[in-house]
């Protein structure tokens, strides 16, 4: 039990909340504020000292994020994906972007994957179309046979 809480329970007021409703910080994460007799969690403590480092906290992760995702390329740049072409372009563009810093390497991992799995779904797509005309045409073979 955390000291807020035995102090709270030994006044028979059951365990700390923060002051601000409905937040679910546990107790035993709260700071009293013994001027006006509530507690807060980190995220909603008024107290100025602590809202300036809550705010110095956030630009650092903030920064750290922009970091981590790059805005990557226009939709324009890369064009349409519908042809083994546009899978190509969309390769060597990706490739360069990566090299020069443009996407980070998880990015272009991400839309390589994408592009293969486009390239792979497409050559299904054919095969299964060229199957389907075979067998269409072995079936006019065959019943050409029988009429004659
Ligand atoms: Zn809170």
């Amino acid at each position: 039990m955390s000291p807020s809480e035995e102090v709270n329970e030994a006044e028979g007021r059951g365990p700390a909340r923060c002051g601000m409703p409905n937040c679910k910080v546990p107790s035993d994460l709260l700071r009293h504020d013994p001027l006006t007799d509530t507690y807060w969690c980190r995220g909603h403590d008024p107290d100025p000292t602590v809202a300036a480092q809550r705010k110095a906290d956030q630009e650092r992760g903030g920064m750290s994020t922009a970091r981590r995702f790059k805005r990557g390329l226009d939709a324009s740049e890369l064009g349409e994906l519908a042809t083994p072409a546009d899978a190509e372009r969309w390769s060597r563009l990706v490739a360069v972007a990566v090299a020069s810093g443009v996407l980070t390497p998880a990015q272009g991992n991400t839309t390589l994957r994408a592009v293969s799995e486009f390239v792979k779904s497409r050559d299904l797509r054919v095969r299964e179309d060229r199957l389907s005309a075979l067998e269409s045409e072995l079936q006019r073979l065959r019943t050409m046979r029988r009429v004659q």
